[in-house]
């Protein structure tokens, strides 16, 4: 199937954008890496008057670190996410989960921003953005905004982003050295959406007892989301087998997995459980190590 006809707009700047958005507002269209929109264009689920192309305002595309955060241009590409030395010691995290999006091509041409606009349910950068509790830096012709991720979105496939408004920038805390991390996934293909992915950051004081648990997960719910609150009472206590089974079954009893017509409530939630346990035990292993 081909597309619809559109109008095609490349505006050499930012101005010129936001002046284009606030022309055409509802029946206007972005598309950055077009890895997500052009499929949809070409099967005809994406409806709209006027495309507009982001690529060739690259001053969109940068990496930045800024006092105790790193901050993102949202035409950054996900290889540049994942090949990202400031990243890779800043916020590895994140720079990791880039390199596991579908396949290298897929990561050459898409964006952060537009993975982070797309807000697919099981993409991995939604994911890592609550997790994190990244900032969204966002901009119409009248004024910028800045935005936690859970304000951001409002659900799968959806975010507060206005009709004329662009996501600009995102930007994440940098991590400790004192910050474990992990990121597992579960796809039944390589380069496939993932049925179920955990992100998880743990900081450890100097006796070794945990202090503080980011941790957010697709698949156990409509939407990627951040549990961190529900660690809470597990915090500040060794680390041990039975802890780890009490947070895991604790983290269960919130999950909303859902039946689709391929996988159970009940295998989302099995699987959760393997990679909750898989996580903790790489960067707790992974933080051992690197203190010896
Ligand atoms: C075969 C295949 C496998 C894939 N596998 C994965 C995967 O495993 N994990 C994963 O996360 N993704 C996967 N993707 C999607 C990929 O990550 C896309 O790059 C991403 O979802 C969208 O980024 P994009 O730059 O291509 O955005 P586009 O497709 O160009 O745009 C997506 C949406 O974001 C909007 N948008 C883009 N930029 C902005 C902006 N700055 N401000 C406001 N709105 C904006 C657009 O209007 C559009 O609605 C896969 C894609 C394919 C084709």
């Amino acid at each position: 199937m081909k597309p619809f006809a559109f109008e095609y707009y490349q505006p050499a700047n930012l101005k010129e954008l936001l002046g284009l958005l606030n022309q055409f507002g509802d029946s206007a269209k972005l598309i950055a890496g077009g890895q997500s929109l052009a499929p949809m264009m070409n099967m005809r689920m994406a409806n709209f008057e006027q495309l507009i192309d982001i690529n060739q305002l690259s001053k969109l595309a940068y990496i930045e670190h800024i006092q105790d955060r790193i901050h993102l241009g949202a035409m950054t590409r996900h290889h540049e996410v994942a090949a990202s030395e400031m990243i890779q010691q800043g916020c590895p995290l994140l720079s990791f989960a880039a390199s596991t999006i579908g396949h290298y091509v897929i990561r050459q041409q898409g964006t952060l921003g537009g993975s982070l606009c797309h807000a697919d349910p099981a993409a991995q950068m939604p994911l890592i953005a609550l997790t994190l509790n990244a900032s969204f830096h966002t901009q119409n012709i009248d004024r910028e905004r800045t935005l936690t991720a859970a304000d951001f979105y409002t659900g799968a496939m959806s975010t507060s982003l206005e009709k004329n408004e662009i996501l600009k920038s995102i930007s994440y805390p940098i991590f400790t050295k004192d910050t474990a991390w992990a990121f597992e996934m579960f796809n039944r293909r390589h380069g496939d959406y993932a049925i179920v992915s955990v992100a998880l950051c743990v900081e450890f004081d100097s006796d070794f007892v945990i202090q503080k648990i980011r941790i957010g997960l697709n698949g156990v719910s409509d939407f990627a989301h951040d549990y961190s609150i529900f660690c809470e009472p597990f915090l500040k206590l060794p680390y041990s087998a039975i802890w780890l089974e009490d947070l895991i079954d604790h983290l269960q009893s919130v999950f909303q997995p859902f039946d689709d017509e391929k996988i159970s409530a009940s295998y989302r939630l099995d699987l959760s459980k393997t990679l909750m346990k898989k996580a903790f035990h790489r960067a707790i292993n992974h933080y051992s190590s690197s203190r010896t």
